[in-house]
């Protein structure tokens, strides 16, 4: 049947800004444990960024300093902050692309840990509306007694 059609935009409507609003504890839950298993298959995580530099050497005559100038490399770099110092790693072109890998996937790790933080935000607040409803349940069941 078409009528259809326009039941289901009003509620793409409702779900524009947070896609998570107004799900039931259960469908939080849900996501969240999918979530969970998502991080089980994340590889290893790594911190920082990889650049690609050209150096200058100080050797006389080295075709660096020539006009134009042939620069060494390029040579993969991995750096990251430790107690606000930028520290770096030389890499050959496989570690590189290992590195690659391991940064995606941190950077993955992170989005998902976000989203189980905004969910367990929602979720908490509905799970506690739900024990402190059984409360007042059971408060009302003691006085009648
Ligand atoms: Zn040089």
């Amino acid at each position: 049947m078409s009528t259809d059609n326009t039941k289901s935009s009003t509620q793409k409507d409702m779900d524009v800004g947070d896609p998570m609003a107004g799900q039931s504890l259960e469908g939080l839950a849900r996501r969240y444990r999918e979530l969970a298993r998502q991080v089980v298959g994340i590889g290893f995580v790594s911190d920082g960024t990889l650049l690609q530099r050209t150096t200058l050497c100080g050797r006389p005559g080295c075709a660096c300093r020539a006009q134009p100038p042939q620069r060494h490399g390029p040579y993969w770099q991995w750096t990251r902050k430790v107690a606000g110092k930028t520290v770096g790693k030389r890499l050959n072109a496989a570690e590189a692309a290992l590195y690659q890998e391991w940064i995606a996937n941190g950077h993955r790790l992170e989005a998902i840990v976000a989203e189980m933080r905004a969910i367990s935000r929602q979720a908490i607040d509905l799970r506690l509306a739900r024990a402190r409803s059984a409360e007042i349940l059971n408060t009302d069941s003691d006085k009648r007694t």
